[in-house]
């Protein structure tokens, strides 16, 4: 049995050649035979130019393609580096030279853009088109034996978002996604061969990972004709395709639900949600709206998709004693990963005490690449230190606490964002909240909610009085701004630091 992730696409069509592979929209484009020979074709033509362990900048907004590349990366032995289509040019720049890419795809609208990089990018060699003839002529060729692969080897370079200074590119070698895909089957979901999934999220970040699982089990990748995240147009691919699974941010979930249809949702499956806080109103209103087809998982670059997981079967049990806090959490330890709540020096904190989330497991990275430092930092005394704060219950659940740069200290007392936003979302008139502090001459920080409102913006009043009824009295917030649209990051999460400079 080979190592490869490549394999994976191989047995899948070994198993089931005349499934459909990929579609774009509703129109499948090739079945998994027609897949895996381009795949091998692929390999072929990145072979001739290219050596093990080279790596290949994938810069595309969500295409057909997007698959094909990374199959045909690993299958030549290759690692490829899928990075965020919408960043500024000087970082897709810094992301080029740090990872060394000899090799650059770009989607036919961002190839004008990308070409020049050929030039002042030392490392790369070429900028290909990947709706181009030169695509075209790469697969052209007979195709490529499968290479063998180590478990350690790098197979995906995934660049962290960089909201602290520059972006750092996260090895992930083929034993920790084959680790982060076997979790998937574990504790967030079964895939039946002929299911699909639609990429409506970045295939550069969540919805390229769970493209794996779907590979492995022969399912259906389907990508939007729009490239990305649109309501109307997934209510319409639910009607094409069935079985359908979806990732997505929190914040895509509700504009499901606030999308006004009536269309037809049995063909949806699951909706894995994660990436980003998910509140209990709207994920009672998402329920709601789909039944109990929701899974959430907690995960970070670092540890690919794979912290904690919380499945649809906690999301049904609505007469647990601890529901609420339950839909709260982000779920328990993914099988065979370890989770824990640690203080300074990496002891166990007890249940109910807040501290740094730490994680162990097959599927944590290796390092970040050519940064020594920074990976010894990230994983010293055997854990990964995910920056993120929390608290374990005595069943293992999880609940996540703002990140630390979020908090808000307010006359000496701590103040959790989430607490505040989560009971101003209960207010019928609030569209979206977002929580942030505004320093301030006495109390050092003062609380200021960015409320999107449903429809006529509601009374101030009214928010306090929601507010003194079920927080202290000093986390309310002393300021309301009423804004048409909260800032966002192309995966979906509030850009807190954006809004800060607003005040
Ligand atoms: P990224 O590496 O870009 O995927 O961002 C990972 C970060 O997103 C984590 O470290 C968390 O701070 C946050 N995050 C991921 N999943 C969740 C979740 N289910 N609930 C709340 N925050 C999350």
């Amino acid at each position: 049995m080979s190592a490869n992730l490549a394999q994976l696409l191989v047995r899948s069509a070994h198993a089931y050649p005349n499934l459909p592979a990929l579609a774009l929209g509703p129109r499948v484009t090739c079945s998994y035979a027609q897949l895996a020979g381009r795949v091998a074709r692929l390999a072929a033509g990145l072979a001739q130019h290219l050596s093990p362990n080279d790596r290949v900048a994938l810069v595309m907004q969500n295409c057909p393609q997007y698959v094909e590349l990374l199959f045909a990366c690993w299958h030549a032995g290759l690692c490829a580096v899928p990075v965020n289509a919408k960043l500024h040019p000087r970082e897709l720049e810094f992301i080029l030279a740090n990872s060394g890419a000899r090799l650059c795809f770009a989607s036919a609208d961002l190839y004008d853009a990308m070409a020049p990089l050929a030039e002042s990018v030392p490392c790369l060699e070429e900028v290909i088109d990947a709706d181009g003839p030169r695509y075209a002529a790469l697969a052209a060729g007979a195709p490529l034996p499968m290479a063998a692969r180590a478990a350690e080897d790098p197979a995906w370079l995934f660049y962290t978002s960089g909201t602290t200074g520059r972006p750092k590119g996260v090895t992930l070698t083929q034993k920790n996604i084959m680790a982060a895909i076997l979790n998937y089957f574990s504790d967030v979901d079964a895939i039946d061969p002929g299911e699909a999934i639609i990429h409506a999220a970045p295939m550069s970040h969540g919805s390229g990972f769970y493209m794996l699982p779907h590979v492995a089990h022969a399912g259906l990748n389907v990508v939007p004709e729009s490239g990305g995240f649109d309501a109307p147009e997934i209510y319409a691919l639910l009607q094409a395709h069935r079985g359908v699974t979806l990732f997505a941010a929190p914040t895509m979930v509700k504009r499901l639900v606030d999308h006004p249809a009536d269309a037809d949702t049995a063909n949806l499956k699951t909706i894995v949600y994660g990436g980003g806080p998910m509140y209990v109103a709207d994920c009672k209103a998402a329920m709601k709206r789909f039944g109990y087809k929701l899974a959430q998982i907690y995960g970070q670059g670092e540890s690919p998709m794979t912290i904690t997981a919380m499945g649809k079967a906690i999301h049904a049990a609505t007469d647990h004693p601890r529901y609420e806090q339950r839909l709260a959490s982000v779920g328990q330890a993914f099988t065979g990963v370890e989770v824990m709540v640690g203080d300074a020096d990496d002891r166990p904190l007890p249940a109910g005490e807040i501290g740094e989330i730490l994680v162990r497991g097959d599927q944590i990275m290796a390092g970040y690449w050519d940064n020594p430092a920074a990976s010894a930092e990230t994983l010293r005394n055997g854990w990964l230190h995910t920056g993120d704060v929390g608290s374990l219950d005595e069943e293992g659940f999880l609940t996540l606490m703002d990140r630390s740069k979020d908090l808000i200290i307010s006359g000496g007392s701590n103040i959790y964002p989430r607490e505040v936003e989560e009971v101003l979302l209960l207010h019928p008139g609030v569209s979206e909240v977002s929580v942030v502090g505004q320093s301030h001459p006495e109390w050092g920080e003062v609380v200021v909610a960015f409320v999107v409102p449903r429809g006529a913006p509601p009374d101030k009043a009214d928010l306090d009085a929601l507010c003194l009824d079920r927080i202290a009295r000093f986390k309310r917030p002393k300021a309301y701004r009423y804004v048409e649209a909260l800032p966002k990051n192309s995966t979906g999460k509030v850009l807190k630091t954006e809004l800060r400079k607003l005040l």
